[in-house]
């Protein structure tokens, strides 16, 4: 990483050149989302020591949505291990829409991978915990954990959800007609739906990139939360499924394990440097935010992050500007 002035000149750069991106649309699918504001941007970027450097709307709250799936996916691989996780769950692509149906049935019923939600909601239906409340609280103590702080629940945001989710509780089902999901699916599914709800600001999730970035431990905090050997696990997962289908342009373009959410946030992480969280609800048809990629992909470009590249210049060299 640059030096922390230079670390900050560069976001601040980057926050300007896309804050006047107007393209996209706010999800509406659950409805409280499509009360967002849309001209929200907000970026910080995190160092593996702890240095945070913001710029624009990096304290605002928001549903972390689908970025929980990462972060959640760690704290189950380090209760079930290595093996467990990959048999069960998967790792591999799905090629489809993030709440497809089609996707567990081309595959004979296996969610496949965590990063969509069939997977995610089998991940969660294996968290630790002996009731759905235990469970709850095990991931929200547990990402609090990554994050440095107590991190809560939006409530308007889970009810509007819980109200609107027929296809996830389809998806539940079907994944429990094919024996691929443990105790209540429902409970899964109100689980995996507050998990979703909980507020962060793009501080907390460079904060969580980069405790994932530095191993395991909290470069905030000093403590540990996962282990090394789930960060890996956790990154190569994301690097192959963090962007839905849309995962391999990215990895192209940017060249960095992610994870985005429909309410407009991507974390991205560069292992053993730290990591970028972004925030504007203006998303592509994936579902992904369009001023988050292209910040952090300007942001990977300019901070040599780029997992691919050879060095700094040649990171820096890749791309149009
Ligand atoms: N809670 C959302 C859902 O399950 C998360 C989806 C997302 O962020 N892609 O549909």
């Amino acid at each position: 990483m640059p030096s922390g002035d230079r670390i900050k000149t560069i976001v601040a750069y980057a926050h300007e050149s896309y804050s006047e991106h107007e393209g996209g649309q706010v999800a509406d699918y659950i409805p409280q989302l499509a009360n967002a504001d849309p001209s929200m941007f907000g970026i910080t970027v995190a160092d593996a020591s702890g240095g945070l450097y913001s710029a624009g709307d990096a304290d605002v709250e928001f549903s972390i949505q689908s970025i929980s799936k990462a972060f959640v996916y760690a704290l189950v691989g380090e209760a079930l291990g290595h093996n467990v996780v990959r048999e069960h769950i998967g790792v591999n692509n799905t090629g489809l829409s993030f709440n497809s149906v089609m996707a567990i049935e081309l595959n004979e019923g296996h969610p496949m991978n965590p990063m969509v939600n069939a997977g995610a909601i089998a991940t969660t239906s294996f968290m630790p915990g002996d009731t759905p409340a235990e469970q709850w609280e095990n991931i929200r103590t547990g990402m609090s954990r990554f994050a440095g702080r107590s991190i809560e629940l939006d409530g308007a945001v889970y009810r509007s959800e819980i109200a609107n989710n027929q296809r996830n509780k389809a998806l539940a089902g079907l994944l429990e007609s094919y024996h691929q999901i443990t105790g209540n699916p429902m409970d899964a599914v109100d689980v995996y739906t507050r998990q979703c709800s909980l507020l962060v600001t793009t501080r907390d999730l460079a904060v969580m990139g980069a405790t994932l970035a530095a191993g395991g431990i909290n470069p905030v905090t000093g403590k540990r939360v996962i282990s090394a050997d789930v960060c890996r696990d956790t990154l190569a997962v994301l690097a192959s499924t963090g962007l839905y289908e849309r995962s391999g342009d990215w990895l192209f373009e940017v060249g960095l394990p992610a994870k985005s959410g429909v309410s407009g946030g991507i974390v991205a992480i560069a292992p053993g440097k730290g990591a970028i969280g972004t925030f504007s609800p203006l998303l592509d048809s994936a579902g992904n935010s369009i001023r988050g990629q292209q910040a952090t992909a300007h942001l990977s470009r300019a901070l040599g992050l780029n997992v691919f590249a050879s060095n700094v210049d040649s990171a820096r060299s890749n791309g149009d500007d």
